[in-house]
């Protein structure tokens, strides 16, 4: 696959569509050097965003906790990132809205910077490899924990959030497995590095309370369905020992979609029956056209 910035196509960037190499920014921008920015990914599904306008108010929101104001309303952005699946002739792939601070000071304090705003989309299979998601994926738990909500803010979906992340990833794929589990600020379970989990433990399914990471849209359209196959939730704080109690185990998120996992650390797990109805029943709602409202 060539580079992201040596491909064809269009990105939408600050209120038009330009030809995607020339979606540039200036190397003295103040998202790059102090992590002003925050980011969306989505998917869409046989020509449809799946859950477009939860993803585009994320953004503002996560942009929010920045103090940043995004100069397009939710109604704009849902539309740019329509507009931009249609100009790359796209029906399924992912999207990535970006927004980031200026140029204009490149200081700490970065009060009168232009707030920037970009989209582009591409064609993503599937996160981690086919084979591997079928017999679940390796991870491995990182020493990195994630930070308390009150040293970050775990709510938003911004680029400095990702530091930590890209550390566990790359540590956990250099000793031969697929992704890391993260542990919060109190040594609890959180989640993956790009997805939040699950347990089933004797027919319940078992989620951590995402106070200090992000309440994933994918996680909250698991619970959804969860309740609708009548399958009992916790959603709760979950030790890491707890862990060996667990018969399956899975991931889930926008680019993850539902992935099982085969194992964390020494534990194994074989995906199974509840893991099959969940990943399908997502798998029906995200191709399943929404209510015109
Ligand atoms: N946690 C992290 C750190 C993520 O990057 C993601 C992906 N956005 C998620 C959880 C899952 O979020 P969502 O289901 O909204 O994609």
């Amino acid at each position: 696959m060539p580079s992201f910035d040596q491909r064809d196509g269009y990105i939408w960037l600050d209120g038009q569509l330009v030809a995607w190499r020339e979606a540039q920014l200036h190397v003295l921008s103040h998202g790059l050097h102090y992590a002003s920015c925050v980011f969306e990914g989505n998917r869409a599904y046989n020509g449809e965003i799946f859950r477009l306008t939860d993803h585009s108010q994320r953004l503002i929101d996560s942009a929010m906790f920045l103090d940043m104001s995004i100069p397009y309303s939710r109604d704009e952005l849902d539309e740019a990132c329509q507009q931009v699946l249609r100009a790359n002739n796209l029906t399924d792939g992912y999207l990535r809205p970006v927004a980031w601070r200026g140029s204009e000071m490149m200081a700490v304090s970065a009060q009168d910077t232009t707030i920037h705003v970009a989209i582009a989309a591409w064609t993503w299979p599937s996160y981690f490899n086919p084979e591997i998601k079928t017999r679940g994926i390796r991870m491995q738990t990182s020493s990195w924990r994630r930070p308390a909500p009150d040293t970050s803010p775990t709510q938003a979906k911004w680029a400095g959030g990702y530091a930590i992340l890209t550390l566990a990833k790359h540590r956990a794929e250099k000793e031969g497995y697929q992704d890391a589990l993260t542990l919060d600020y109190r040594g609890n379970v959180a989640e993956a590095t790009g997805a939040n989990i699950f347990l089933i433990i004797d027919g319940v399914l078992h989620t951590p309370d995402p106070d200090s990471f992000l309440n994933g849209l994918t996680r909250q359209t698991i619970l959804t369905l969860a309740q609708e196959l009548q399958i009992p939730v916790r959603v709760r704080r979950i030790a890491p020992a707890e862990l060996a109690q667990a018969q399956e185990v899975f991931i889930v998120g926008t680019a993850a979609e539902v992935t099982p996992v085969g194992c964390i650390d020494d534990l194994t797990f074989t995906p199974g029956d509840i893991t099959k109805r969940l990943s399908e029943a997502y798998s029906d709602t995200v191709r399943s056209k929404p209510a015109k409202q």
